[in-house]
Protein backbone atom coordinates (compact mmCIF):
# COMPACT_ATOMS: atom_id res chain seq x y z
CA UNK A 1 0.00 0.00 0.00
CA UNK A 2 1.21 3.14 -0.71
CA UNK A 3 -0.31 7.13 0.18
CA UNK A 4 0.08 10.19 -1.41
CA UNK A 5 -1.26 13.39 -0.66
CA UNK A 6 -2.46 15.94 -3.57
CA UNK A 7 -3.10 19.80 -2.98
CA UNK A 8 -4.62 20.82 -6.16
CA UNK A 9 -6.44 18.65 -9.24
CA UNK A 10 -3.63 19.40 -11.23
CA UNK A 11 -1.07 17.17 -8.65
CA UNK A 12 -3.45 14.71 -8.62
CA UNK A 13 -3.30 14.29 -12.29
CA UNK A 14 0.15 13.93 -12.50
CA UNK A 15 0.12 11.37 -10.24
CA UNK A 16 -2.05 9.57 -12.09
CA UNK A 17 0.22 9.86 -15.12
CA UNK A 18 3.16 8.41 -12.59
CA UNK A 19 0.36 5.94 -11.60
CA UNK A 20 0.56 4.69 -15.05
CA UNK A 21 3.69 3.44 -15.01
CA UNK A 22 2.71 0.88 -12.58
CA UNK A 23 -0.26 -0.50 -13.73
CA UNK A 24 -0.60 -3.16 -16.11
CA UNK A 25 -2.29 -4.24 -18.95
CA UNK A 26 -4.71 -6.86 -18.74
CA UNK A 27 -5.68 -5.59 -15.09
CA UNK A 28 -9.05 -4.14 -13.59
CA UNK A 29 -8.56 -0.96 -11.42
CA UNK A 30 -10.93 0.03 -9.07
CA UNK A 31 -11.26 3.88 -7.86
CA UNK A 32 -13.12 4.79 -4.53
CA UNK A 33 -14.02 7.68 -3.39
CA UNK A 34 -16.61 10.39 -2.39
CA UNK A 35 -18.43 12.34 -5.59
CA UNK A 36 -15.91 15.11 -6.08
CA UNK A 37 -13.07 13.51 -4.60
CA UNK A 38 -11.28 13.35 -7.31
CA UNK A 39 -11.61 9.67 -9.37
CA UNK A 40 -11.89 10.89 -13.11
CA UNK A 41 -9.80 13.53 -12.07
CA UNK A 42 -6.92 10.82 -11.38
CA UNK A 43 -7.71 9.05 -14.39
CA UNK A 44 -6.61 11.93 -16.89
CA UNK A 45 -3.52 11.50 -15.91
CA UNK A 46 -3.69 8.32 -15.97
CA UNK A 47 -4.72 8.47 -19.74
CA UNK A 48 -1.86 10.95 -20.12
CA UNK A 49 0.58 8.47 -18.84
CA UNK A 50 -0.80 5.89 -21.25
CA UNK A 51 -0.36 7.95 -24.32
CA UNK A 52 -4.41 7.13 -24.74
CA UNK A 53 -5.69 10.82 -24.73
CA UNK A 54 -5.24 14.26 -23.48
CA UNK A 55 -6.32 14.99 -20.08
CA UNK A 56 -8.42 17.65 -21.34
CA UNK A 57 -10.43 15.19 -23.43
CA UNK A 58 -11.06 12.72 -20.54
CA UNK A 59 -14.61 13.57 -19.13
CA UNK A 60 -16.73 11.96 -16.53
CA UNK A 61 -17.86 8.93 -17.69
CA UNK A 62 -21.13 8.97 -15.76
CA UNK A 63 -24.02 9.22 -18.00
CA UNK A 64 -22.24 7.29 -20.83
CA UNK A 65 -21.39 4.84 -18.49
CA UNK A 66 -18.20 3.98 -20.74
CA UNK A 67 -15.35 5.67 -22.29
CA UNK A 68 -12.53 3.96 -24.62
CA UNK A 69 -8.92 5.86 -24.61
CA UNK A 70 -6.39 4.16 -26.79
CA UNK A 71 -2.77 4.36 -26.40
CA UNK A 72 0.05 2.27 -28.23
CA UNK A 73 0.58 -0.57 -24.78
CA UNK A 74 -3.08 -0.88 -23.77
CA UNK A 75 -6.67 0.45 -24.49
CA UNK A 76 -8.32 1.98 -21.15
CA UNK A 77 -11.39 1.84 -20.34
CA UNK A 78 -12.87 4.03 -17.89
CA UNK A 79 -16.36 3.03 -16.79
CA UNK A 80 -18.24 5.24 -14.02
CA UNK A 81 -20.55 2.28 -12.36
CA UNK A 82 -22.87 5.37 -9.96
CA UNK A 83 -25.95 4.73 -12.14
CA UNK A 84 -26.25 0.86 -12.34
CA UNK A 85 -27.83 -0.41 -9.60
CA UNK A 86 -28.74 -4.16 -10.56
CA UNK A 87 -26.98 -7.27 -11.78
CA UNK A 88 -29.57 -7.12 -14.89
CA UNK A 89 -27.89 -3.22 -15.48
CA UNK A 90 -24.48 -4.75 -15.45
CA UNK A 91 -25.08 -7.42 -17.49
CA UNK A 92 -26.01 -4.94 -20.61
CA UNK A 93 -22.52 -3.26 -19.95
CA UNK A 94 -21.11 -6.24 -21.36
CA UNK A 95 -17.57 -5.42 -18.92
CA UNK A 96 -16.22 -9.37 -19.74
CA UNK A 97 -16.07 -8.42 -23.46
CA UNK A 98 -13.58 -5.53 -22.46
CA UNK A 99 -11.18 -7.29 -20.03
CA UNK A 100 -8.05 -8.24 -22.91
CA UNK A 101 -4.73 -8.93 -22.27
CA UNK A 102 -4.36 -5.51 -23.68
CA UNK A 103 -6.80 -3.85 -21.63
CA UNK A 104 -7.41 -1.92 -18.49
CA UNK A 105 -10.74 -1.21 -16.97
CA UNK A 106 -10.76 2.21 -14.46
CA UNK A 107 -14.50 1.46 -12.95
CA UNK A 108 -15.65 4.07 -10.49
CA UNK A 109 -18.40 2.83 -8.05
CA UNK A 110 -17.32 -0.63 -8.79
CA UNK A 111 -17.32 -2.08 -5.05
CA UNK A 112 -21.19 -1.58 -5.42
CA UNK A 113 -21.02 -5.03 -7.09
CA UNK A 114 -19.45 -7.88 -4.84
CA UNK A 115 -17.94 -8.78 -7.82
CA UNK A 116 -15.80 -6.14 -8.72
CA UNK A 117 -14.64 -5.62 -4.80
CA UNK A 118 -13.52 -9.20 -5.57
CA UNK A 119 -11.97 -9.49 -8.78
CA UNK A 120 -9.46 -5.86 -8.64
CA UNK A 121 -6.10 -6.16 -9.26
CA UNK A 122 -5.41 -2.52 -8.19
CA UNK A 123 -7.44 -0.45 -6.00
CA UNK A 124 -7.38 3.67 -5.50
CA UNK A 125 -9.18 5.02 -2.56
CA UNK A 126 -8.93 8.76 -2.65
CA UNK A 127 -10.12 10.48 0.49
CA UNK A 128 -11.28 14.26 0.69
CA UNK A 129 -8.50 15.89 3.39
CA UNK A 130 -10.34 19.39 3.76
CA UNK A 131 -10.13 22.06 0.87
CA UNK A 132 -8.34 20.45 -1.96
CA UNK A 133 -6.16 18.40 0.04
CA UNK A 134 -6.69 14.84 -1.07
CA UNK A 135 -5.54 11.38 0.65
CA UNK A 136 -4.61 8.89 -2.59
CA UNK A 137 -4.26 5.22 -1.07
CA UNK A 138 -2.81 2.70 -4.21
CA UNK A 139 -3.31 -1.33 -2.89
P1 LIG B 1 -15.03 12.05 -8.92
O1 LIG B 1 -14.76 11.43 -10.24
O2 LIG B 1 -14.37 11.34 -7.78
O3 LIG B 1 -16.49 12.28 -8.66
P2 LIG B 1 -13.86 14.41 -10.11
O4 LIG B 1 -12.46 14.07 -10.45
O5 LIG B 1 -14.86 14.44 -11.21
O6 LIG B 1 -14.35 13.49 -8.90
O7 LIG B 1 -13.92 15.85 -9.43
C1 LIG B 1 -12.99 16.28 -8.48
C2 LIG B 1 -13.23 17.76 -8.27
O8 LIG B 1 -12.45 18.24 -7.18
C3 LIG B 1 -12.81 18.57 -9.49
O9 LIG B 1 -13.67 19.67 -9.62
C4 LIG B 1 -11.40 19.02 -9.12
O10 LIG B 1 -11.03 20.22 -9.77
C5 LIG B 1 -11.55 19.25 -7.63
N1 LIG B 1 -10.29 19.09 -6.87
C6 LIG B 1 -9.80 19.97 -5.99
N2 LIG B 1 -8.67 19.53 -5.42
C7 LIG B 1 -8.42 18.33 -5.97
C8 LIG B 1 -7.40 17.37 -5.77
N3 LIG B 1 -6.38 17.54 -4.89
N4 LIG B 1 -7.47 16.22 -6.49
C9 LIG B 1 -8.50 16.02 -7.35
N5 LIG B 1 -9.50 16.88 -7.58
C10 LIG B 1 -9.47 18.04 -6.88
MG1 LIG C 1 -16.02 10.59 -11.65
Amino acid sequence: MKTFTTHSAEETTELGRRLAAELKPGSVVLLRGELGAGKTTLVKGIAEGFNAAEAGAVTSPTFTLIHEYRGPKATLYHIDLYRIDTQRELDTLALDDLMEPDTILLIEWGEKFERFANERDVEIAIEHRGGDDRQIKVA
